[in-house]
């Protein structure tokens, strides 16, 4: 879980606020940069984590700036900082539900109402579960979804990973470090992830992979003991014993809250080319309107595109008198 050094609860008794950011990852903290830079002094509300899922990254190579790669929680944290320095005030807190109906819009919160003449929403996603027998009894006790937090806990053991994606050989080849086997189980032949993933899990003498496969079913009382695979071409099921199973199938947008108020497809938001969603005001930016890129670097530029805009919205079309 991601460090939230330096934020504050503050009670927020029916606050006005020209700028409200809801999310605390690379989008939301990228979005209270330019808003605060603006002299906005925007507001972000947390939600559970400050960083979003690059905080849950151990190392991330493709952010320019970094030649040698940063830390995901670090990365957050510079994020936080700098959009502090300027006047953001980042706290932990999360919105409970959310009125898009007329302006200034309401936020209900942990700690009360808030009012806000814009809204950037930044909410991120959530990763994604198998929804097989004993995945939830076992989280935290051998079934995870995040290797930078959990790996530590697999030395020397036997993990599975599931899933063909970036963060699936990313993880696994982060829990190298400490496994002794890595297991990479993907449902198809041939793999999602980029091609410098594929070359170094290839590489790494401790990742084998089993290919057309799934994962049916966890065995263990008290911990992952052992797991059922089925074959998806011949339909042929085996046991597998594992002391992990790391799973890194997709993420979920985060926006069960705006369903009914604002345009979505498949639960992500509908945004333009300006991160206009279908109420003036609200903007939306990172994984919760991007089904596409994905990316710290995407997600940071749809934020700073998105405060731009409700910069630009406050100046000239909505003028409140607070
Ligand atoms: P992803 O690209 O959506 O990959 C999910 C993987 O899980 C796919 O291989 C998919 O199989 C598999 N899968 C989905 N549902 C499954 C199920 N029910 N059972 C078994 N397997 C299942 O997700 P991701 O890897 O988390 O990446 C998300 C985004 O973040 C991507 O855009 C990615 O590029 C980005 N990302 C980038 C980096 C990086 O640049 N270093 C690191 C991490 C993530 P199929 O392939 O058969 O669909």
């Amino acid at each position: 879980m991601a460090i939230l050094s330096g934020s504050s609860t503050i009670k927020t008794e029916s606050i006005h606020e020209k700028v409200l950011i809801l999310g605390a990852g690379p989008a939301g903290l990228s979005a209270a940069l330019y808003a605060a830079r603006a002299e906005l002094r925007p507001l972000v509300l947390t939600g559970i984590q400050i960083g979003g899922q690059a905080a849950l990254t151990n190392t991330i190579e493709n952010y320019p700036g970094f030649p040698d790669g940063v830390g995901g929680v670090e990365l957050g944290e510079l994020f936080q900082k700098q959009a502090e320095r300027f006047g953001a005030r980042v706290e932990f807190n999360s919105a409970q539900s959310i009125d898009l109906s007329k302006r200034p819009f309401k936020v209900t919160t942990d700690n009360g109402e808030i009012q806000a003449d814009t809204v950037i929403i930044a909410t991120g996603a959530n990763p994604n579960h198998l929804n097989i027998p004993l995945e939830t009894e076992l989280t935290g006790r051998g079934v995870s979804y995040c290797g930078t937090c959990d790996g530590w806990f697999f030395k020397g053991r036997k993990v599975v990973v599931v899933g063909g994606g970036d963060s699936a050989l990313e993880e696994g080849l982060f829990l190298t470090r400490f496994a002794e086997s890595v297991t990479i189980i993907h449902r198809r032949d041939s793999l999602r992830a980029g091609a410098i993933l594929q070359k170094r899990a290839a590489e790494n003498p401790k990742i084998k992979f089993i290919w057309n496969t799934t994962v049916t079913s966890i065995s263990g009382r008290e911990k992952v003991e052992s797991l059922q695979l089925k074959n998806t071409l011949t339909g042929e099921q085996t046991s597998h014993e594992a002391d992990g199973l790391f799973i890194f199938v997709g993420h979920t947008p985060n926006t069960e809250l705006f369903a009914g108020q604002l345009e979505m497809k498949n639960g992500y938001i509908i945004v333009d080319e300006h991160f206009h969603t279908s109420i003036p005001g609200v903007y939306a930016a990172g994984e919760a309107a991007d089904p596409h890129f994905k990316q710290v670097i995407t997600s940071a530029g749809m934020g700073a595109g998105a405060a731009i805009e409700a910069t630009r919205f406050l100046e000239h079309e909505y003028n409140p008198k607070i």
